[in-house]
């Protein structure tokens, strides 16, 4: 017996009757005795519908008009779950984000939880009423209605469980748990037991779409037991049957790679002859960083004889052409002979918190692709990532034979 949050993304809150799949999951938790706080997303759909009619209507729209139309997804999911449970004769109240009030910064469209008064939610818990919590929007500091950045309402969830100190957090979601790699791509993929804050953060942050990274952070810092599981095949979550999110201590047996990721999202820009000295690179990135293009992997090399080098860097697909117009527009400036982009690649990466600790790892990535002919073009590493960039054209090869490499492959 504890208390839990659980939270339905919007495929699982896509109809009535997938509410009321919800509202039987929940009414389930309640039975075997648990205090259930629920946060739900907007219908599937229904924000980027809502985000389009802000766009119709202005496309130079208030920040804090937009928040007030795109938060009403989640204001009819939370009456209408209520509705269901109560239906069920489950003692349930909606509660959106400025009646509870979950406070935040007053950057509209991406605001930041600030804090959550969970005194009101905390006696009606205590009274075993369920709570069903709009996710995804909160109150402002001018007493104006936010939203978090869109994937929001995962991160309504870690901050009300940090804020109650739940027990777990339940996130339901249309996949049945973290896998080993994208199973449509790697047939051969698992899904995992368990995973640390950490590789999932790295998973998130790499495209993984199954949490907000921003949520992950948060459960991180707070310690906040996450478990990532399906609302399609009628789970409970207190028999864990998805991927539990857990600080690596309570992971025993720690596989050293976890995850093979794959982001198309990039595209690589090299430049010539780039002269070789002091502060040419923060004249570089600096222009870019200022035109809001972000750049990932770079590298540089040494000039045989100082005076000139090929400078390589990844930026997201969608920002190439502002970063080569950005780059252009201080070519003379740079003193760099030419730029020279390339759409065509895939950043490949292996995540695992064994690397801290085994060597080898990398050599492991290497020779699998050379074992594939493939061609290695960018490399850049964290303690607990590798990442390569190559020719679009070798992803599922590359993947597969990364996940053979890693042991990763399901019996
Ligand atoms: N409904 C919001 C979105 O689609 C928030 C969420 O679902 O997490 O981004
Ligand atoms: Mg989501």
């Amino acid at each position: 017996m504890g208390q839990i949050v659980v939270k339905f993304g919007g495929t699982s809150v896509a109809d009535i009757d997938r509410i009321r799949a919800a509202a039987a999951t929940v009414k389930a938790e309640v039975e075997r005795g648990h205090q259930v706080a629920v946060v739900v997303s907007a219908m599937a759909g229904v924000t980027n519908d809502l985000v389009a009619l802000t766009r119709d209507a202005n496309p130079l729209h208030d920040a804090r008009e937009y928040d007030a139309v795109v938060a009403t997804g989640e204001q009819a999911t939370s009456g209408l779950l209520a509705l269901c449970l109560q239906q069920m004769g489950v003692s349930a109240r909606s509660w959106q984000g400025w009646q509870i009030p979950i406070r935040t910064d007053d950057v509209h469209g991406k605001a930041r939880i600030l804090g959550v008064e969970t005194e009101d939610l905390a006696s009606r818990l205590a009274d075993n009423q369920v709570c069903v919590v709009a996710g995804f929007q909160g109150l402002g500091p001018d007493n104006r209605i936010t939203t978090l950045g869109r994937g929001g309402s995962d991160t309504t969830a870690v901050a009300l469980s940090a804020a109650l100190s739940a027990d777990r957090c339940d996130i339901y979601t249309d996949v049945d748990g973290v896998y080993t790699s994208d199973p449509r791509i790697v047939t051969r993929a698992r899904k995992l037991d368990k995973i640390t804050y950490e590789e999932m953060l790295e998973m998130a942050s790499l495209g993984a779409k199954v949490l907000q990274t921003r949520s992950v952070q948060l459960a991180m810092g707070h310690s906040v037991p996450l478990q990532v599981l399906s609302s399609f095949d009628g789970a409970v979550g207190s028999d864990l049957p998805g991927t539990l999110v857990v600080a690596e201590e309570e992971i025993v047996e720690q596989e050293i790679v976890s995850g093979v990721t794959y982001s198309r999202d990039e595209a690589k820009i090299t430049l010539l002859q780039v002269p070789d000295r002091p502060g040419v690179a923060a004249a570089i990135f600096g222009p870019l960083s200022d035109a809001n293009v972000n750049v990932d992997m770079i590298v540089q090399n040494v000039s045989e004889d100082g005076s000139a080098t090929d400078l390589t860097f990844t930026v997201s697909r969608g920002e190439l052409d502002r970063a080569l117009e950005v780059l252009e527009a201080c070519k003379g400036e740079l003193g760099f002979a030419a730029s020279v982009p390339d759409a065509n690649v895939v950043k490949l990466s292996v995540v695992g918190v064994g690397m801290r600790t085994h060597a080898g790892v990398a050599k492991r990535m290497f020779s699998a692709l050379a074992e594939h002919n493939i061609n290695i073009l960018v490399i850049s590493t964290s303690e607990i990532k590798i990442s390569v960039l190559i020719a679009e054209e070798f992803t599922e090869l590359a993947l597969r034979a990364l996940h053979t490499a890693y042991g990763l492959d399901a019996a």
